[in-house]
């Protein structure tokens, strides 16, 4: 069984010392070996961000794909080839942004990817520009007065779309990073794993001290039940999206590549899907 160190290779990582993503490269090494994978197993696309690096920087198969299609890929990447555990990432810019249509549909595909956004609440790459998950008022070389756009929030948006598996975390808390990529990885479906990592260069608003401050732990909710979907789209707006844990969890709903003939035993053309009297009369 491959360990952490397998799933590293010998390039080096050029983000600026302190970027968050150094924490997310650990974690998805760590959790790809706790979930027992091996690098030929394991496939790694990614978009374009300081971010959308990481795909160069797993021992796995790989893809820094275009911006904002880091999820068209990995989804062909999968239906091609199943037998592959595929990871997207890229940044929030990327995700959700000029890649946000992807992203919503693939979280109603259900298609078994896990995407991890690492979302620094700028532009990076750029040098500093107002993404969708900036804060209203956020000063920019592109928003100079401040923005006075709302504030997207992906969890939220996941939910309606018809999420299976949506967390958040901090790359700071690799210990909590790591076991929710697992989860991630675990389940079979679409997994949408949010992770705050802050960009130490641009953005000297959303620190570590910052996420520090501001983020809720879900452990603080003994009672709190990830398989309530009203419940996690009350405790994201009741905590304003700064909650970190696994936030929703539905392990019911079957996987795209499992749904389509041709693709399994479990194909939609094996199952019968007449009505019955009852059923029809119903309608
Ligand atoms: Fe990280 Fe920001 Fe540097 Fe990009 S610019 S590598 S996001 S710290
Ligand atoms: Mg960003």
């Amino acid at each position: 069984m491959a360990t952490f160190k397998e799933f590293r290779n010998n390039v080096k990582p050029n983000w600026c010392p302190g970027c968050g993503d150094f924490s997310v490269q650990a974690a998805i090494q760590r959790a790809a070996a706790n979930v027992g994978l091996e690098p030929e197993g394991l496939a790694v696309i990614s978009g374009i961000g300081c971010s959308g690096r990481i795909s160069g920087y797993v021992n796995a198969y790989g893809l820094h794909g275009i911006h904002g299609r880091a999820l068209p890929i990995a989804q062909g990447v999968k239906l091609a080839n199943r037998d592959l555990t595929v990871i997207a990432s890229g940044g929030d810019g990327d995700g959700f942004a000029i890649g946000m249509g992807h992203t919503v549909h693939a979280i109603r595909r259900n298609i078994d990817i896990t995407y991890i956004v690492m979302d620094n609440q700028i532009y990076g790459l750029t040098k500093g520009q107002t993404s969708p998950r900036s804060a209203e008022g956020f000063k920019t070389k592109s928003t100079p007065e401040g923005s006075i756009e709302s504030t997207l929030s992906p969890l939220e948006i996941a939910i309606s779309a018809g999420a299976t598996f949506i967390a958040q975390s901090f790359s700071s808390d690799l210990k909590q990073l790591t076991s929710l990529i697992e989860a991630g990885l675990n389940h079979k479906g679409f997994s949408l794993i949010n992770v705050f990592s802050p960009c130490v260069t641009f953005n000297k608003v959303n620190t570590y001290d910052w996420f520090k401050e501001n983020i809720v732990n879900l452990d603080q909710f003994p009672d709190y039940d990830p398989t309530n979907r009203i419940a996690a789209m009350n405790k994201i707006m009741e905590t304003n999206g700064m909650l970190t844990g696994l936030i929703y969890h539905n392990k019911e709903r079957k996987s795209y590549e499992n749904m389509i003939s041709g693709f399994g035993a479990e194909g939609l053309a094996n199952q019968d899907l007449s009505l019955s009297q009852e059923q029809f009369s119903k309608l």
